[in-house]
Order: C-alpha cells, then structure tokens, then sequence
C-alpha cells in the first residue's frame, strides 16, 4: 500500500485526503489547526504533529495550502519538511503559489535526493469531493509519468504542462480568466436587477447561451440564494489575482481585464468579505446599485 503524507486540511485539502484514504491509500495528515484532522482519523488516517512527521515513511507528500508564506512555513519552518526530505520522496504541491516557490522547492528538494511536482488544480470543492479535479503538472517528466495513476485517482484530467514552475504559470493564467468571468457575471446580473428583470430569468439565459460559463454554473445560483458559504474564497480568489499581476508586471504584459477584476475583490476584502465564497462580491454591486440580486420568483 503506498504511503501518502498530506498536509493541509483545508476546504479543497481534506475531501482529497478522504479521497485517498476511499482508494486504498495510507494516509498520515497534518493539519496547522489540529481540529480539522479528526474527521480524518476517523477515516483511518494517522495524525502527524508536525509537518516533518508526515515525511516520514512517506512516498508521495501532498500540500494544499493557501499561499506561498503557508508553504514558506510548512516547508522551511521549524519541523519543516524539508529537514526531513530525503531520496525517494515525491512531494506534490497542489496549492495556487508563485511559480519562482514551485521552482524553487523543486531546487531545494533536488538537493536532497528528492522529487516536486508543482501540481494546481482547478475545479473547487465539489471537484475535491468528486475526484473530479483537473491537475495542471510542472516538473520532471518522468516523475509526472510515475505519479500519473495517483493523480488520476483524485481527478478527471491529469496533463503535463512542461518544466519546474509550469502548473503554477498555468495556473495564474487560468485563474485571471475565472476571476474576469466571475466579474462579468455580476455585472451582467446587476444590469439585469437594474432593468428589473428577474435575476433566475437571466440566468436561464445566460446559462443556455454564449455568456455561459463554469463561474455562471457554480456561481450564479450561489449568488440568486444568497449562498455564500465559502467553496472558494474570496480572499483566496484575489491572492491569486494579485499573483497574476506580479506575472503580468514581469511580463511588462498589459492586462486592463484582470486589474479591473482584481480591484472589485480588492473592495470585497476590505468591505469583511475575505472568507466567504467569491461570490459574495456581487454585494459590492449591489451597495453601487443599492439593490440586492435575488430571486424574484413567479415568471
Ligand atoms: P483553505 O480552506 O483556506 O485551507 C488552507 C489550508 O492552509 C489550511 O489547512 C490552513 O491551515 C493551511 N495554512 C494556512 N496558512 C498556514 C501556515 N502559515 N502554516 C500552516 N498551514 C497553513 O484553502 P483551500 O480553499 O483549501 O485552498 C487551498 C489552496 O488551493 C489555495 O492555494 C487555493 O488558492 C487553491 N485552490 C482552491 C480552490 C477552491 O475552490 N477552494 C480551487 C483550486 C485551488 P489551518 O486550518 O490551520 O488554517
């Protein structure tokens, strides 16, 4: 049975742990706040006190964490894993992190005898709970070939994207495109509000014609219920943002789109929204409008 190190037990991290624990794995998790690992004990994982203790007698080891200075902690911290890293171990970061971390752990963890592969997903916690997810892959080519079947296990699509740092380009890239879409989504159902037609009336259409999208899919329907229980939070959705445009500045690559998207979130965070799901930004247009986008019923 493969042993398998999982730190990070967070909305996306946890359903993965349970997944691999379903298919037959070993699992040891690690959580930083130790009460989100019970559910998986109870699953039959066993518990690590510190990310160095789920190293050991792993194969593969898991990170899902929220961004590069939880990464910089479990990492190179105290107990970090890399003091106990070592030849034969696979790490796989399934966390949105700069592309220069991924290359960089794969450089530290190299000179340890050890493999990374910077591994994001997309698809967000109804694709963890599926094993539905689609895992962009940087890294090593034969490392991502030994570890293809695992990866298979918690998603649907598994692709090779080329060298050290190129799941996290891809990534970022993607992630300007989701945060733009679920922007226009607001807008659009903001200027239907504003109109005075009804907002699941509009949704209909959008969804059956060409401003369909995955975000109109997942988060329409959160918006019209006022569901914004958090499956991908709005903080998390502007650091990836915001890494986006440390791309673009690198780049000198104008992006007016994703800035635009970025300062709408910049004002959810500061208007408290941070840790509710990403569509709790359409309250931002609706304080502009002073309207709220909601169900009419009848029609
Ligand atoms: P989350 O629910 O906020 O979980 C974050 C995890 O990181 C928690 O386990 C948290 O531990 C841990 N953490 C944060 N700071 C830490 C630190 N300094 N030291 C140790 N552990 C730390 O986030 P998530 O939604 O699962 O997302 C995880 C990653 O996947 C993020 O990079 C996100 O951008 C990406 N992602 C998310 C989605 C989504 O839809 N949610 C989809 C694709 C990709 P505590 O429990 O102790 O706070």
């Amino acid at each position: 049975m493969k042993q398998i190190g999982f730190i990070g037990l967070g909305t996306m991290g946890a359903p993965m742990a349970l997944n691999l624990l379903r298919k037959g794995y070993a699992v040891t998790v690690y959580n930083r706040s130790a009460d989100k690992a019970a559910e998986l004990v109870q699953a039959g994982a066993s518990l690590a006190a510190t990310p160095a203790e789920a190293v050991s007698g792993a194969e593969v080891l898991f990170t899902m964490l929220s961004n590069d200075s939880a990464i910089e902690s479990v990492f190179y911290g105290e107990n970090g894993v890399l003091e106990k890293a070592g030849e034969g171990l696979t790490v796989i970061d399934s966390s949105t992190v700069s592309p220069a971390l991924s290359q960089r752990l794969h450089a530290d963890l190299g000179k340890r005898g050890a493999y990374f592969l910077d591994a994001p997903v997309t698809g967000s916690k109804p694709a963890a709970e599926a094993a539905t997810l689609v895992f962009m892959v940087g890294g090593d080519r034969p490392v991502f070939d030994a570890q293809h079947a695992l990866l298979s296990d918690l998603g649907s699509k598994v692709l090779y994207m080329g060298p050290s740092g190129s799941g996290s380009y891809t990534k970022l890239a993607h992630n300007t495109i989701v945060g733009i879409n679920a922007i226009g989504l607001m807008e659009g159902l903001s200027i239907a509000t504003k109109a005075g037609l009804a907002p699941e009336q509009f949704l209909q259409i959008v969804q059956a014609g060409s401003g369909n999208s995955k975000q109109a899919e997942l988060k329409g329907p959160k918006i019209l219920e006022r569901d914004f229980s958090n499956q991908f939070s709005l903080k998390l959705m502007l650091k990836d943002l915001l890494l986006a445009s440390d791309l673009t500045g690198k780049f000198q690559l104008p992006a007016p789109m994703l800035h635009a998207a970025t300062t709408v979130f910049q004002m959810g965070l500061s208007k408290g929204l941070g840790e509710e799901d990403l569509a709790a930004a359409i309250q931002c247009y609706e304080e502009w409008m002073n309207e709220r986008v909601e169900k009419k019923g009848g029609q």
